[in-house]
């Protein structure tokens, strides 16, 4: 370091002030409000605290107590002497000041402790709250243009379609062809359905990792199957699918949620046929080092370098490529769920080229269940011999908990309404436990489960709803439902659930 500083010609102190106003100028030129307090003096503020606070420097360093609303100045003053006397090293905080013109603005500031020679400074980073939240109207706002622009799409085919299908000139090759556009617009529809609805059980820790053995080869001949029917449906039938199986059974049985494992190949695997026009798509897997690896490679447009770790984030898309139709939340949940199963995820990729993603999924020594697919995760939920009556108005989820139930065993008994729930259970007195939809017409959940529970006080009553409202997961105990679940529904947790209460 003197080295360089005797090569320039430049003394120590040169060199300091130098420094000094270099920080300076990046200090004072970014948008987050700076303070620092040596000891309990104010001896530093930036640019944007002076425009955040509409005072001088001068004002702040002797009348900053006044400008601090009187309701959270001992509060800030408790949080500073704790930081002070060693109780914490960092803390964060909302509080409101007053505008020279009267007005109250909402701040938040962050603070930590710096230690200078032997004494002890608070350094405050500070932001307007009005700026975040225009942050989060931005997210907001970006998230229903997105959404409507890939709603938009499917539903007009959907809809389009279903109409010429009534014209009875139609030629059956005609209609065959319709019929498929409509199939493969519903299938878009329910993908971007199951992304939100996976990325928001992400976000609240809602999924479980189901691990079981597994033959991975297996997997990869219904990925194969898969790729090629979606290469068809982007007219991509020139693209090359290669499937790489390197090991036979024994060998290739693995362990690990077959599910979210799918899930994630399947991600990659769309995306690398959505972004490569001509060439190749591979997928490969291979156990080394105690680890499932798990590779996806095109000859696509590649991913500019600025992009390749912003492309994990949600929402987040390249540029405006045309066919990059999709909400950016694939390699979100794609990443969100390789970290929950322990693993790692890796892009290497150059623009014209191609990109190769790489997950390693740790694998333990085999036990647990050795069964086949994770269906037989099912299988062990016996319920056979048990009524469960299912309170539920809207026909299709009720054939979705049905068709979930099926494999149990168990005989189910279907009320549209609360009203009707409480008829068929008044018929049904052995019923083992009543599956719940809280909004329902005629009578809604919590008026049907408290009368049912003023019948028999026993029975267990799993509420299911969408959680709308902050405090349903509240009204819904107090009502005296034993356990609740969130719509949309996740089959092993319902059956879980079930299994745990069910009389
Ligand atoms: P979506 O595909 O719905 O836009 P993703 O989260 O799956 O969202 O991907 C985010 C972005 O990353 C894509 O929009 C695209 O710009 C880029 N990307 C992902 N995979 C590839 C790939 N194989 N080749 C080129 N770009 C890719």
């Amino acid at each position: 370091m003197y080295t360089s500083i005797a090569n320039h010609g430049l003394t120590v102190k040169d060199k300091l002030i130098e420094n000094y106003y270099i920080l300076n100028q990046i200090v004072q030129s970014i948008d987050t409000g700076i303070a620092v307090f040596y000891e309990k003096q104010l001896v530093h503020v930036n640019n944007e605290i002076r425009r955040i606070t509409g005072r001088t420097y001068k004002y702040l360093e002797n009348n900053l107590v006044e400008i601090i609303s009187k309701s959270d100045y001992f509060k800030i003053k408790r949080k500073f002497i704790s930081v002070l006397k060693n109780y914490a090293d960092k803390d964060e905080f909302y509080f409101n000041i007053i505008m020279p013109n009267g007005d109250t603005k909402t701040l938040r500031c962050k603070f930590t402790v710096v230690r200078i020679v032997e004494k002890k400074g608070v350094f405050a980073m500070v932001h307007e709250t009005s700026k975040q939240c225009d942050k989060n109207q931005q997210n907001r706002d970006d998230l229903c243009s997105n959404v409507a622009h890939e709603l938009r799409s499917p539903l007009n085919a959907i809809i389009g379609f279903s109409n010429i299908l009534n014209d009875d000139s139609l030629s059956a090759e005609d209609r065959t062809h319709y019929l498929k556009y409509i199939r493969s617009s519903c299938v878009s529809l329910l993908h971007l359905l199951d992304d939100f609805s996976d990325y928001n059980k992400l976000q609240h820790n809602k999924i479980q990792i189901e691990e079981i053995s597994f033959d991975i080869n297996n997997m990869f001949d219904e990925l194969e199957e898969r790729s090629r029917i979606m290469c068809a449906d982007l007219h991509k039938e020139d693209l090359k699918i290669v499937c790489v199986k390197p090991l036979r059974q024994p060998s290739s049985i693995v362990y690990g949620d077959a599910q979210r494992i799918m899930q994630v190949l399947i991600n990659l695997v769309s995306n690398a046929i959505k972004f490569t026009a001509t060439g190749s798509v591979t997928f490969s897997y291979d156990i080394s080092q105690g680890n499932l690896v798990l590779s996806v490679k095109d000859t696509g447009i590649g991913i500019p370098n600025d992009m390749i770790t912003k492309i994990f984030g949600r929402f987040t898309q390249v540029g405006t490529v045309k066919s990059n139709s999709g909400l950016g939340l694939g390699l979100a949940i794609t990443k969100n769920l390789v970290e929950l199963m322990h693993g790692t995820i890796d892009v290497k990729s150059e623009e014209g080229v191609g990109s190769e993603f790489v997950i390693c999924l740790p694998q333990r020594s085999s036990g647990g269940i050795s069964s086949g697919d994770k269906s037989s995760a099912a299988l062990e939920f016996d319920f056979s011999g048990k009524k469960i009556l299912i309170a539920e108005d809207a026909r299709i989820n009720y054939i979705l908990l049905e068709k979930i139930l099926s494999k149990t065993g168990a005989t189910i008994i279907w009320a549209k309404d609360g009203e009707e729930c409480v008829t068929l259970f008044n018929a049904n007195p052995d019923v083992g436990l009543i599956l719940m939809d809280m909004q329902m017409p005629v009578k809604d959940g919590y008026t049907a489960a408290r009368e049912i529970l003023k019948i028999d006080s026993s029975v267990p009553i799993v509420a299911q709803t969408a959680f709308s409202m902050d405090d349903e997961r509240e009204r819904i105990l107090n009502t005296g439902c034993t356990d609740y679940i969130a719509k949309p529904i996740d089959r092993i947790e319902l059956l879980r659930k079930i299994a745990s209460v069910i009389r």
